[in-house]
Parts: structure tokens; sequence; C-alpha cells
């Protein structure tokens, strides 16, 4: 039977930001992926580099994160963009909740500056008039996550790793069962994303489903990833809901979000669920209304019950790991995850306290 050090089950985001992590520090890797690198919900994503103050765990990981995306950012062909983010408040209650998420996301390290209604307009001259202020977090960006995942994949190779071209199809004692009937061993680590069920049972994931539309090229539309100050109790509330979140790509495009919706485990697009953002979307930029759409489309979020991933060894079995449940924050704090795993299995302090992310959790 074939050894490695560390297999990693599922090239996306996350499987491939450990690989690279882990066969940067000289561990024999074997990545195993059946179908296209950052094929699964990595494609369907947003690719907004993006601090969500919700939880205070949540937060400390995108922060951390968000350091390790300071060197990330130079890989090459991953059109990351500093745009920076504009958080913009719709109403008098988003207003009154300015300062308080200022002072979070700024005691975590993350510089975030309130605007008033004039400087909200210098920054973005296409909002609707009648908005009251914002805050901008300068220093965030986005990128195109297919392919962070697919060079984070490619320099892991470089540095040792073997990508495989199979599925998992079941876990042993420190080891794995190929579809092609092969086995591989070495400790493993479950990266794969929405099917995390299929090959860890015990760890509950619902999905959840996000809409995306995408325009034709209109440079200078908008300038910042704007994001309505609701977006975060969207994020982490049970129903479903849509908020206003505009990106400018580096191309010009302009891509919209979000929705969130429980209850459909598939990706057809749902048309009342996108006529419902897009009428959020206009109330905020009523000049996106004349624009070309190319495409929609939706991916499914895989969300843990306390919204928080499953970092860390998984107790009652022997030799097993896992990264997944990210919900829709797995490309920000990708780079973050692969580094408190690396730890774990290096048996190191981590920067970052990791007990929230435990999947103990779930059994307790
Ligand atoms: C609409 C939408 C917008 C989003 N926007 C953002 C955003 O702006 N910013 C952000 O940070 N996050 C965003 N997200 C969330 C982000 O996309 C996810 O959290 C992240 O991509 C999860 O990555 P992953 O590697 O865990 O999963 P995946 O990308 O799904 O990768 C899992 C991989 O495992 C493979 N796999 C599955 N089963 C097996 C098996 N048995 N054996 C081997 N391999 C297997 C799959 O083929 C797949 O390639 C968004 C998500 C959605 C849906």
């Amino acid at each position: 039977m074939d050894r490695y050090d560390l297999i990693v089950v599922g090239a996306g985001i996350v499987g491939a930001a450990c690989a690279d992590c882990a066969s940067a520090e000289g561990l024999r890797v074997l990545l195993v992926e059946p179908g296209p690198i950052g094929g699964g919900v990595t494609a369907s994503s947003m690719g907004h580099l993006v601090s969500i103050d919700g939880l205070p765990a949540e937060l400390a990981l995108a922060s951390y994160s968000q350091q390790q995306w300071e060197t990330l950012r130079h890989l090459p062909d991953i059109e990351y963009s500093r745009c920076g983010t504009l958080w913009v408040a719709g109403d008098d209650e988003d207003c009154a909740r300015i300062p308080q998420k200022a002072r979070r996301l700024t005691d975590a390290g993350v510089t975030a500056v309130p605007v008033d209604a004039k400087q909200l307009y210098e920054l973005e001259p296409s909002l609707a008039p009648g908005l009251a202020g914002g805050l901008l977090v300068e220093d965030e960006g986005v990128v195109y996550p297919p392919a962070v995942a697919r060079r984070l994949v490619e320099r892991a190779c470089r540095q040792g790793a073997t990508l495989r071209c199979a599925r998992v199809t079941a876990l042993g004692d420190h080891e794995v069962s190929l579809d092609d009937g092969s086995r591989v061993a070495g400790a493993v680590l479950v990266a794969n994303g929405r099917s995390l069920t299929e090959l860890l049972p015990e760890l509950p994931l619902r999905l959840r489903k996000g809409h995306l539309v995408i325009t034709d090229r209109y440079p200078g539309v908008v300038r910042h990833q704007l994001v309505q100050m609701h977006y975060t109790d969207t994020a982490h509330g049970d129903v479903d809901d849509v908020a206003f979140n505009v990106q400018p790509r580096p191309t010009g495009q302009i891509l919209i979000g979000s929705s969130r919706e429980y209850g459909s485990d598939t990706t057809e697009v749902s048309l009342p669920m996108v006529q419902r953002m897009l009428r959020c979307t206009f109330a905020f930029v009523p000049k996106l209304r004349q624009l070309n759409a190319l495409r929609v489309w939706a991916g499914l979020r895989p969300t843990t019950p306390d919204g928080l991933p499953y970092i860390g060894r998984v107790a009652g079995r022997r030799g097993i790991w896992v990264a997944a449940g990210h919900e829709g924050l797995g490309v920000t704090t990708a780079p973050g995850t692969a580094r408190l795993l690396l730890d774990l299995l290096q048996g190191r302090e981590s920067a970052i306290d990791i007990r929230p992310y435990d999947p103990a959790r779930m059994a307790a």
C-alpha cells in the first residue's frame, strides 16, 4: 500500500491551501480530487476576501487569514484586486450600528473607518441618493477563487505533493479507499466541501444556496465591494434572505449577490430569489438596472449548525482530520484554516485560539 504523511481529500480552495501548506513544510502529501481543481463550491463563489464580524471566532479566523493573503495575493493570474469593502448603511438602524462594527473590526486588527454621507458618495457616486453613511475597510480585496485553488495545487506539486484524479470512497484508520479499488495509508484530511457527510456522517452539515449574477463589462460603475450592513445578519440568520452585495471584477464586469436559502440541495436557479436579490440591488445602485447580465448561477454553501467551520481531529476515528463547513467565508479563511490545521498536525501552538473550530464540539 502507498504511504504518505498526509492524504488531502478534495482540491477545493480549502484542500488546496492545506496541501500547499503541508508540502511547504516538507510533508509527503497526496491530494485526491475526482473533478476539476477548484470546481466545487469554490467555483461558484464571489471571491470577496472579507472579515465578517458576526461571531468572534469567525472574525478571528478571517482576520488571521487576511494576514496570509498579504503573501498569497502575489500568486500569478488570480485576478486579485484591492478594491476595498464599503459597508453601506441602508437605514437608520444600520447607521446606528456603524460605530460598534468599526470597533469590533478594529479590535480584531482590521482597519475600518466610518464614512459620512458626503464621503460615501465621493467613494461611490453610483449609489442611490438618501443614504446616510457607511464603513470603509480599505485593505480588503477580491480574487478569482478557482484560479487560486489551481495555483496552490501547482505550487504544492512543485513542493513535492502528488495529485491523483480519484474519489475517496471510504475512510479507515489512517487510510483511505479509492474508487479504483486501491488503498492509501497516512494521516487523512477530509476537505471535501459539501460532500462532507458522505465520509463523515457524524459531522452535521446543511447546504445553503446562494445566487450570483454577472454583467457584461462596465468598468468604473462601482469601485468597491459594496455590502449592506445587514449582510452579517443574513449570513447568520436561519431564514431565506437577500442582502445588497456587489463587486467590481478586475475585468470590468459586475458580480451581484447575494441570497441565502436552506432546503434546496440542487444548484438549480430560482428566478423568484434572483428577482428578490436584484430588487434589493437596484434600490442601492439604480444604474445597474440598465446593464446587461450575462450569466446567473447558484452554489451551495457548506454550513455547520453553529456557523463555524470544522478544523481539527475527528473524535472517535484514528488518523482522520477535517477542514470543512466554511459556509460563505471559505475563500477568505482557507489560508488561515491551513495554518491552524498544520499547527495541530505538527503539535504546535497556534496564533489564534483553535478550540472554537474543534469538530468535537458537535459530540458535546
Ligand atoms: C454564492 C456563493 C458566494 C460565495 N462568496 C464567497 C466570498 O465572496 N468569499 C468567501 O470567502 N467565500 C465565499 N463563498 C464560500 C466559499 O465558496 C466556500 O466556503 C469555499 O469555496 C469552500 O471550499 P471547499 O474547498 O471547502 O469546498 P469545495 O470547493 O466544494 O471543494 C471540495 C472538493 O472536494 C471534492 N470531493 C468531494 N467528494 C470527494 C471525495 N469523496 N473524494 C475526493 N474529493 C472529493 C470536490 O470535487 C471538490 O472539488 C461563497 C459561496 C457561494 C455558494
